[in-house]
């Protein structure tokens, strides 16, 4: 915009400018009063003057700076060029500064050289340029800022569901393991009251779901995870950590409150539950680890875990507390894990063969097979010890391989009696068991028809299905079963005559007690009469006494073994023994 009062320099100017600024539109007002009215107008519009060019040659100073304070009230922004009197420039300059106009005004003295009034333009053009610019890159900013903080919002929701889910079990809705263990951590660096950490695991959970199917198996964990939240004390959390375990971390809990809380927890997980139509019944085992000496949330849950194993083992259906001497076992089991590993291969199994004698003459029958573990760290360790941990470790599976391979080796040079091989559940249950046994004899050149094998009722209950498709296998090729330890598991009937068992190997504990209660020789002697109508035999075991074999004898067992007969002994020094006995071909039947 140009400013003069006198129309002939205002046209000079306006061309000066329009030279400079060829885009640009240039107004000119005869006032400075005009001149703003006009400037506040197009404001409105958007398109409001930016640069001034205002004559003040031979106007008075005051109403130059107040003019110029106007426009500069109606722009902020607004460069000014004020063409004066040379002689006015310092009362001009006061009066700008005593108006407050900004000292960016570019004051040009006399009768300017156009080139310098085009040169002032110029650079008040480039100036305002750059503003204009920059203030759009400021707008801009401020939008991407905008929606960044938008971003960063929505991702943070985002993130929070993720968190959730991260840390929380679907199926239940309760928190996951992440979620209890960042529980536990939170609340041991609050070191607030002392911490309960329980870990639930349900027995025999498996064979829900393998008989009624995952749906119901979970149907059975939200049941029994609603159930558990009812009787966990307030302020306790309840969290799922995986498949069938759950964990409870409850604080300030005296002996007899944590008592109270496992034993509510057994009973609700093991009350009786319709899933499916089905009435489903489980029961559960519950390591407890308390905050005393251990003092991170990994040393807890460890512990804990440790006592859940120590409550598995000890029978299920129980709790457990954390305890040094828990640990110390531990240690020992952890060991032993390791020892069998090496044991293996370093040849440090061997097989001993105890005879299993014919009840009234004594002749040896049969050799039960029993495997030896002389461990250099741990000298001779039993296999009641042993064998369940190579069960749980799954290194029985080559280790039950060494041992029937070793055992059908050592029996060839019998001829006659039959062998009667121990088989662990997990070694039952593999699934080609029988085609493997079966090789096994033929490698050896062993007629399956002198084979025995002992199992235990969970060998058989664990997994029926597979069980009976095993057995089938090897009883088509004459391989004789008998089921071990009766009288200390289910003893359920109803596998006897569904499983098509041969024999059935009457527990020591029955025998150790048959001289001095009448109970058990009640039992021995109904379990005997059962097996006899079935067509089964009956092996007692454990026999250490005369006294013991004559009862064994009127109570109906037909075969016995025990210390009272032959301790286990080498395989070489079984022939030995089969000499003295004088076999002859009609005792060699398996049970007979
Ligand atoms: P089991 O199958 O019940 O074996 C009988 C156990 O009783 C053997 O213990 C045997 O030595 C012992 N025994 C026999 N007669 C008497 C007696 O008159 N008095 C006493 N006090 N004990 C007697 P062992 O050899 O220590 O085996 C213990 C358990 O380890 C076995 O119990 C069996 O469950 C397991 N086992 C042993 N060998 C094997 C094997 O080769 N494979 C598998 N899977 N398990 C085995
Ligand atoms: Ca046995
Ligand atoms: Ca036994």
């Amino acid at each position: 915009m140009v400013v003069s009062p006198s129309a002939q320099a205002a046209r000079r100017l306006v061309s000066l400018v329009q030279q400079v600024l060829p885009t640009e539109a240039v107004v000119a007002c005869e006032s400075m009063g005009e001149g703003v009215s006009h400037t506040q107008s197009a404001l409105m519009r958007g398109r409001a003057a930016a640069l001034f060019l205002v004559d003040a040659r031979g106007r008075p100073v005051n109403e130059t700076a107040r003019s110029l304070q106007q426009a500069q009230a109606a722009r902020a922004d607004a460069e000014l060029i004020v063409l004066a009197d040379a002689g006015e420039i310092p009362a001009l300059a006061a009066a700008m500064a005593a108006l407050g106009v900004s000292e960016q005004a570019n004051v040009l003295s006399g009768e300017p050289d156009p080139g310098l009034i085009a040169g002032a333009v110029r650079a008040a053009a480039l100036r305002l340029q750059t503003s204009v610019t920059s203030q759009r890159h400021h707008r801009n900013s401020a939008q991407t800022i905008g929606a960044l903080e938008l971003e960063v919002q929505e991702l943070r929701a985002r993130l929070d569901v993720a968190k959730h889910a991260a840390h929380h079990d679907s199926l239940t809705g309760c928190l996951n393991r992440e979620g209890f263990v960042e529980e536990l951590r939170t609340r041991l660096s609050r070191n607030r009251q002392m911490q309960n950490v329980l870990i639930v695991d349900l027995d025999r959970f498996k064979s829900v779901n393998d008989t009624l199917g995952h749906q119901a198996g979970d149907q059975l964990v939200r049941k029994i995870c609603t159930a558990m939240a009812g009787v966990i004390p307030k302020g306790a959390v309840l969290a799922r950590l995986g498949g069938d375990e759950f964990g409870v971390l409850a604080e300030a809990l005296s002996d007899t409150g944590l008592d109270s809380l496992c034993r509510q927890i057994l009973q609700v997980c093991a009350q009786c539950r319709m899933i499916g139509g089905h009435e489903v019944q489980v029961s559960a085992s519950i390591g407890v680890a308390r905050q005393g000496m251990a003092k991170t949330d990994v040393e807890l849950v460890r512990q804990a875990d440790i006592a859940l194993y120590a409550a598995k083992r000890d029978g299920k259906n129980r709790y457990k507390v954390f305890d040094d001497h828990l640990d110390e076992s531990h240690k020992y089991r952890l060991n032993i894990e390791r020892g069998l590993e090496r044991g293996l291969s370093a040849g440090q199994f061997r097989m001993l063969y105890q005879p299993i004698v014919d009840a009234h003459t004594c002749r040896t029958l049969g050799f039960e097979a029993l495997v030896r573990w002389d461990s250099p760290e741990h000298g001779s360790i039993s296999p009641a010890e042993f064998i369940p941990i190579a069960e749980e470790t799954g290194h029985i599976l080559d280790i039950g391989d060494w041992i029937a391979r070793q055992t059908l080796k050592d029996c060839r040079r019998w001829r006659l009696p039959y062998v009667s091989l121990n088989l662990s559940a997990r070694q039952f249950l593999r699934h080609n068991i029988g085609e493997r046994l079966l090789r096994y004899a033929a490698d050896a050149d062993v007629h399956p028809g002198r084979i025995q094998i002992e199992l235990t009722e969970t060998a058989i209950i664990d997994d029926v299905e597979r069980a009976s498709r095993n057995l089938d296998i090897l009883r088509k090729a004459g391989v004789r079963v008998a089921l071990d330890d009766f009288g200390t598991g289910y003893s359920s009937l109803v596998y006897l005559k569904q499983f098509a068992i041969d024999c059935i190997k009457i527990d020591k504990s029955f025998v150790d007690n048959i001289t001095r209660d009448r109970q058990s020789a009640i039992i021995v002697a109904s379990v005997s009469k059962l097996a006899a109508s079935l067509g089964m035999s009956v092996v007692a075991e454990g026999v250490e006494s005369a006294d013991q074999r004559t009862i064994l004898i009127a109570c109906g067992c037909t075969a016995l073994q025990g210390f009272h007969f032959g301790r286990p002994i080498e395989a070489c020094e079984t022939e030995a023994l089969l000499e003295v006995g004088k076999l002859t071909a009609s005792s060699v039947a398996p049970g007979a």
